[in-house]
């Protein structure tokens, strides 16, 4: 079994806001298209404690998010706890609201395979939407005019946070407006030594504890990267591995303790 703490999926690239605080950098036209990648991984008997959906905007592609879930489903991946971190605004041309109340129905279903309770009063949701009410995203909603807060609080508890200046990181569009150096520096370091897989021989399990990846299967060990910094990992000598290797890794070690 491999164990997961945080697995963090990159959804989509777009985004319809351009807040000046993000991190990621100018929107793209990229969404999470590595799929068969996905199936091979979540084949070999996955749990997760944390699935968080990440972008860009993860509501712009709704459809990419069930397929992710439909897959889970498929394997039953054991996943205690969803988050979808969302501007919360979708423009009307692109907005899918079938499509979005599918995949929010679906992510309760994939919780259920875990045997939790989806209780609003619960300390602990297993479902959760975070709303940014920064002030940087209000600057940059103003002009829109869609959104999914009053659908959401429906269905789920509703979270949300605000930001300090001194907290940014400088990189993607806050290079200019970041302050923590030193969270910068840690991302550096972490993500040049790669993704920790740990072995557990005693619990004979495979424990990662955070994993963020990317639209087209590329694994990181932070989810704090802007879109240069991930598409630059060479010049940056971040030590990247893609879904395939680390099943791979994964299933090498599991042949050789099984012929122990
Ligand atoms: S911070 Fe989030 S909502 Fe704002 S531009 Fe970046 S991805 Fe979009």
């Amino acid at each position: 079994m491999v164990h997961i703490e945080s697995l963090i999926i990159e959804a989509t690239r777009q985004c319809a806001l351009n807040c000046a605080h993000c991190l990621r950098g100018d929107s793209e036209a990229r969404s999470f298209s590595a799929f068969g990648k996905l199936e091979k991984f979540l084949k070999q008997g996955v749990s997760i404690d944390s699935l968080i959906f990440s972008g860009g905007e993860p509501f712009l592609v709704p459809e990419v998010l069930l397929h992710i879930i439909n897959i889970m489903l498929k394997y039953e991946t054991h996943v205690s706890q969803i988050y979808i971190a969302t501007s919360g605004v979708i423009p009307n041309s692109t907005i899918h609201l079938q499509n979005i109340i599918l995949t929010l129905h679906k992510m309760l279903e994939l919780l259920k395979v875990d045997g939790l309770d989806i209780l609003y009063e619960s300390d602990a949701p297993s479902l959760l939407i975070e709303l940014s009410n920064s002030e940087y995203h209000a600057e940059s909603r103003e002009q829109l005019n869609l959104k999914i807060e009053p659908l959401l609080a429906l269905i789920s508890k509703k979270d949300s946070r605000t930001y300090k200046e001194s907290s940014l990181i400088p990189i993607g569009r806050a290079e200019y407006l970041g302050m923590r150096h030193d969270k910068y520096d840690a991302i550096l370091k972490s993500c040049e030594k790669g993704i920790e897989i740990n072995i557990d021989d005693e619990e004979d399990e495979v424990n990662i504890p955070e994993m963020y990846i990317t639209f087209d299967g590329r694994c990181f060990p932070e989810c704090d990267l802007s879109y240069d910094m991930m598409d630059d990992a060479d010049a940056y000598e971040f030590k990247v591995y893609t879904l395939d290797e680390i099943t791979k890794i994964i299933k090498k070690d599991l042949r050789k303790r099984n012929k122990v």
